[in-house]
């Protein structure tokens, strides 16, 4: 919005009056840009933007709503206003005048809207879902005059592995069915918002504008339209957000409210990307600034947590999102790297809004200690506590490739969730064998159908909640070498595009390989849909045998009187007969069963015939 011209004589006249020798007053936009009646906290605080809008006192008439507190920071540029908005203000828009000299020199029409009354009866995203990740740009382009758009620099470019490809999410929308028909219940996104940089800025991670869909991706409303298309599915959604950073073309980027809203340095200086420095109990200060102010990258600003405004911008931020989008769940990107207590506030704020809300942790641990530190639930020595309810389950991811991938044994499996007594909550651990950020499943598994089956049977059955990574359950192929950039493991979705040589949506065009696994995975997801023992069941596991190979991994996931018998040969030797008497205690009162891969039927629980690299699901019956 511009200054009213009427007005400007009169602002000419008043410019002896401010030291700042205000000129003009420009208002350019209010964040949150709406807001909702019925909130549990009345409290909202505006971030307001113009040219000199600090030389102005907002006033507010309006039923219910009242002008707590203004607070000018070092930017004459903003102006942070505290609204208290009680529970009898009913919906509808309220003017904000932003006056000086008793002029109004620019108004805003600010919403409230009534806010939905959706409840979380159990954790909204839990063991019953399974997630599907996708990166936007990579997956299908439904709208090609989206391709390059006025408002953003980095134009269209699909031979460059790290440039913009043209997906959106029009294209997710376009193929929904495939994901559906596939099984999974929960959509993942990598970050839609915009992300205005002149280069990689495809993967999302570099957000400009914390309101804003990339316009390359679509609008605010294909968001939302796509939630409530899982909605009406009876699939949920999943926002990834990222608090730690924003890009170097975000709007405020030449403009800072405050001179401590980023994480500044005397010269460019990295994060030391050690996690543990954050929960380690022999710390110095300096190595947790490091790790915490350093920048991800010298193109993803650091923004700094501790300063309040910044944490209740990004506070309110979510909460925005999760109200306009209807959002089930939020993925907190680089959990570790923001400040850890305003992070705390950040979950602790959601749940007072909505309980129940799933929220994940990205947070890259090599081992069970050091992820146990931001898993709710957990008691740790330093008095911390993240609240989060959900951690992503790297340590198990590691050892599934070991597994899987490096050595033909089990035995890393059960080893890394015997650690699970350090976990406050492990069962609500996001399990994954593959995501943007890591080679693709098929690589790192050697190319090897059978290896790759038995990861998927593995995530699908044991607990957790798991999350596959769009392309994994078609092979698509992307090695990560030293020195490749990931845009090679984030591929375009053949058939995705038009022209493309092959349509991997339908049947017809699978490789036999490719339909070979996509139909496994597709079993045994819909399958997972009505097995309540794997959703809420318990796990019971045994130390993979035989002694010196251990490639024979057995467990059952057990609730009330449904049971079913995970068994795991990882082995390259076919067993004619394995006694299956050493799983009594778990066997006991069922009689018979039957496999839900092969539908195979087992009259009796004596022995059973394994075939070398190959898993069994079988449900028991009494
Ligand atoms: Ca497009």
């Amino acid at each position: 919005m511009k200054a009213t011209r009427f007005f400007l004589p009169i602002l000419l006249l008043a410019v002896n009056f401010f030291k700042g020798n205000a000129q003009e007053i420009e208002l350019n936009r209010i964040e949150p840009p709406n807001w909702w009646t019925g909130m549990q906290v009345e409290k909202l605080q505006l971030l307001v933007y113009g040219k000199n809008i600090s030389h102005t006192q907002p006033v507010i008439q309006y039923e219910g709503v009242t002008i707590k507190s203004v607070t000018q920071p070092e930017n004459e540029n903003y102006l942070f206003v505290d609204l208290l908005i009680s529970t009898s203000a009913k919906p509808g828009k309220i003017k904000i005048a932003f006056i000086k000299e008793d002029k109004e020199v620019h108004n805003y029409l600010y919403e409230l809207k009534p806010k939905s009354n959706r409840e979380f009866n159990e954790l909204s995203i839990n063991g019953a879902d399974v997630m599907y990740l996708i990166t936007p740009d990579r997956f299908a382009n439904g709208d090609t005059a989206n391709d390059a758009t006025e408002d953003t620099i980095e134009k269209h470019d699909r031979d460059n592995p790290d440039g913009r490809h043209g997906g959106d999410l029009k294209g997710i929308i376009d193929h929904f069915e495939y994901i559906k028909d596939l099984g999974v219940t929960t959509l993942w996104l990598n970050p839609f918002l915009e992300n205005d940089q002149p280069k990689y800025s495809y993967h999302g991670y570099g957000i400009s504008d914390f309101y804003k869909t990339d316009s390359r991706l679509g609008t605010n409303a294909d968001f939302l339209a796509l939630t409530q298309l899982c909605h009406k599915n009876g699939m949920k959604m999943i926002m990834d957000q990222v608090f730690n950073h924003c890009g170097s073309g975000h709007w405020w980027m030449n403009d800072l409210p405050f001179n401590d809203w980023l994480n500044q340095w005397e010269s460019y200086t990295n994060s030391s990307f050690t996690n543990i420095s954050i929960s380690d109990p022999y710390s110095s200060q300096s190595d947790i600034d490091l790790h915490t102010k350093g920048w991800f990258d010298k193109n993803l600003p650091d923004l700094n947590q501790q300063n309040p405004f910044m944490e209740t911008y990004l506070i309110q931020n979510s909460i925005w999102w999760i109200e306009y989008a209807q959002l089930d769940g939020i993925r907190m990107d680089t959990y570790p790297y923001p400040d850890k207590d305003a992070m705390a506030h950040w979950v602790q704020r959601i749940f007072q809004e909505y309980p129940n809300f799933y929220i994940v942790a990205e947070t890259s641990e090599l081992n069970t200690a050091s992820l146990s530190y931001w898993n709710s639930g957990k008691r740790n020595k330093d008095g911390y506590e993240s609240h989060v309810n959900s951690v992503s389950d790297y340590p198990l991811y590691y050892a599934t490739l070991k597994a899987f991938g490096e050595q033909n044994q089990a035995y890393w499996l059960y080893e890394s969730l015997a650690y699970d007594f350090l976990y406050g909550t492990p069962f609500n651990n996001k399990i994954f064998n593959g995501n943007h950020d890591v080679q693709r499943l098929y690589n790192h598994l050697n190319e090897d159908i059978d290896k790759i089956k038995l990861s998927m049977a593995f995530v699908l059955t044991t607990r957790g909640i798991p999350q596959i990574y769009y392309g994994d359950e078609l092979l698509f192929d992307g090695p990560k070498p030293p020195g490749t950039t990931d845009g090679v493991l984030r591929k375009d979705f053949p058939g995705g595009w038009e022209g493309d040589e092959r349509n991997l949506f339908t049947a017809k065009d699978r490789t036999d390989e490719e339909k070979e696994v996509h139909d496994y995975v597709q079993r045994i997801l819909k399958w997972r849909k009505t097995a309540e023992e794997i959703h809420k069941g318990k796990l019971k596991h045994y130390k993979p045998g035989p002694s010196g190979k251990e490639t024979i991994y057995v467990y059952f996931r057990y609730l009330d009187d449904r049971s079913t018998m995970v068994i795991i040969n990882n082995g390259s030797d076919d067993i004619p007969s394995f006694s299956l008497s050493h799983y009594g205690e778990s066997l006991e009162g069922y009689s018979l069963g039957t496999d839900i891969i092969s539908g195979k039927v087992y009259p009796t629980l004596k022995t059973i015939a394994l075939k070398a690299n190959t898993a069994y699901i079988i449900e028991l019956e009494h």
